[in-house]
């Protein structure tokens, strides 16, 4: 079942039970505490936190997310992507435990000719917090599951709250039983690596009213809300490698068409080699991401947004220059990526020529910086190595930021391939020492200030400067 079947079918469900279909929100997160739009629920955080009356009593949605968060597990596990889509219904203190299991069971093992997902309903696992009898008897009374395959864990799991003191509740999560050949028997209590016992729903039950909340498993609650609400999501890539019976999220039909270009591109055959595999499926997840951030508006920069973007395209184009590939990458792969992305999202096909400006320009100043950072990093590492102490110093990552514009990230993951760690606090200090400087040039200079304006101006009018200096006037080989 094609990914965009399965959102149409989400929609469609839950349209027929009463939910109002809104459409996802940007990534660039409505809420001003979050940089990202990380899951389906932030754009309905006001009327969740009851700040705001909501609209309708009930709601769903296929929400663009971001978790940066999951940048290190991209390729390795078979299910985090740095960008994906969260299926979500909500209620507004409408239906509560009982109505969102119902309204999920149906979903997930209703037949495929009656608009359902066919799941087999012998391979369906559930979790619920240790203390909540409610849910555990009602996936045993609505959907019939046997109580072994109901499962109780504790806060870090199935307990969700903001983080701050306010709404709070206990959660429940659907597994997918993918069959042993993935690990031991024994459910997601057991399966602590998430390969066998695949979590594809997440059921959040807000009910209890926090306080004194001081971390994830350390809150106390104070009594029941009001006015409960139901907030839930199904990762849509998830679902999706399950249906179209693939290995991981990274070769479903939105995102596999990027990975095999990006083979052929380097002349391997996935499924061969482990390391270029999990390289290939970083290329795949961070080319989609970049494309999908550049679509809601991020530009590259170095900071906040901008900077994950950065690192997103930056270590795309590592990943492929690693697989052998010297040559401009992104021309080749963002427009696969378009093409597999287009039908849920018609308006990167419209806006393609912008996005694709800003990606290219990226990767070109990318390379120029590669190249000249290279020669550098690499005597650093040479005499590192000679001395002896296989580390390289705060100092020298520093100047190859300062100079040759190499992200620290960069810089680490170049350090550890050759197995030389950096001292990551030393770089750490010395940026901080310039900042310091900065700010207090800032503080003499606060009568004559600069306008920043004339310079916009200037870039808009003439495109930023190609400057070769580095290249071409270098006299030592530091
Ligand atoms: P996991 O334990 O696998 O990291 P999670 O518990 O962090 O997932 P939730 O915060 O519960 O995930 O998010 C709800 C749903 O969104 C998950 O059940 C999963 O299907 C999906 N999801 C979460 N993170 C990702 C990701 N990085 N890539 C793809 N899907 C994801
Ligand atoms: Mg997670
Ligand atoms: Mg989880
Ligand atoms: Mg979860």
């Amino acid at each position: 079942m094609q990914t965009a079947e399965i959102r149409r079918r989400f929609l469609q469900h839950f349209e027929q039970r009463g939910h109002t279909v809104v459409p996802s929100a940007s990534l660039v997160s409505p809420d001003p505490s979050l940089l990202f739009t990380v899951a389906g629920m932030v754009p309905f955080i006001p009327y969740l936190t009851g700040r705001e009356p909501a609209p309708f009593p009930r709601a769903t949605s296929v929400q663009k997310c971001v978790r940066t968060l999951d940048i290190e597990e991209v390729g390795k596990t078979t299910r985090h992507g740095t960008f994906f889509q969260m299926n979500g219904n909500f209620s507004f203190g409408d239906y509560f435990k009982d109505g969102a299991v119902q309204h999920a069971w149906e979903l997930v093992t209703g037949a495929v000719a009656d608009g359902g997902l066919g799941f087999d309903p012998d391979r369906i696992w559930v979790t619920v917090y240790l203390d909540d009898d409610e849910a555990a008897d009602a996936w045993h009374r609505i959907a019939g599951l046997p109580k072994d395959r109901i499962q109780r864990l504790g806060k870090k799991d199935n307990y969700w709250h903001t983080g701050a003191d306010g709404p709070g509740g206990p959660c429940s999560e659907i597994y997918f039983d993918r069959g042993p050949e993935f690990g031991p028997d024994g459910g997601p209590l057991v399966d602590t690596a998430g390969d066998r016992f695949l979590e594809i729903w997440n059921l959040v039950f807000m009910q209890y009213e926090l306080t004194d909340v001081r971390s994830k498993e350390d809150f106390r609650v104070v009594g029941e809300l009001p006015k409960k609400n139901i907030d839930t999501g199904m990762g849509l890539e998830r679902v999706a490698y399950l249906l179209q019976g693939v290995d991981n999220m990274y070769e479903i039909d939105e995102v596999a068409p990027v990975l095999r270009r990006g083979a052929e591109l380097a002349g391997v055959t996935y499924g061969k080699d482990h390391e270029a595999d999990v390289r290939l499926r970083v290329v795949a997840d961070h080319v989609r991401s970049g494309l999908m951030l550049i679509g809601d508006g991020v530009t590259p920069g170095n900071e906040g947004r901008g900077y994950i973007l950065r690192r997103l395209l930056r270590r795309a184009v590592r990943s492929m220059r690693l697989l052998g590939v010297d040559t401009a990458t992104l021309p080749e792969l963002l427009p696969v990526s378009r093409d597999a992305m287009s039908a849920s999202y018609p308006e990167l096909a419209t806006d393609f020529d912008r996005i694709a400006a800003v990606a290219y320009a990226e990767e070109e100043a990318f390379r120029r910086t590669l190249s000249s950072g290279t020669a550098l990093f690499d005597t650093a590492v040479r005499e590192a190595k000679a001395a002896g102490t296989p580390a390289l110093s705060g100092e020298q990552a520093f100047s190859l930021h300062d100079t040759y514009g190499f992200p620290i990230d960069v810089t680490l993951e170049m350090a550890a391939e050759q197995g030389v760690t950096v001292d990551e606090a030393g770089f750490r200090a010395l940026m901080q020492q310039q900042r310091d400087r900065a700010r207090a040039d800032a503080r003499a200079k606060r009568t004559g200030s600069v306008d920043v304006l004339a310079y916009r101006r200037l870039l808009a009018e003439h495109g930023p400067t190609d400057w070769r200096a580095y290249d071409t006037l270098r006299t030592d080989s530091r």
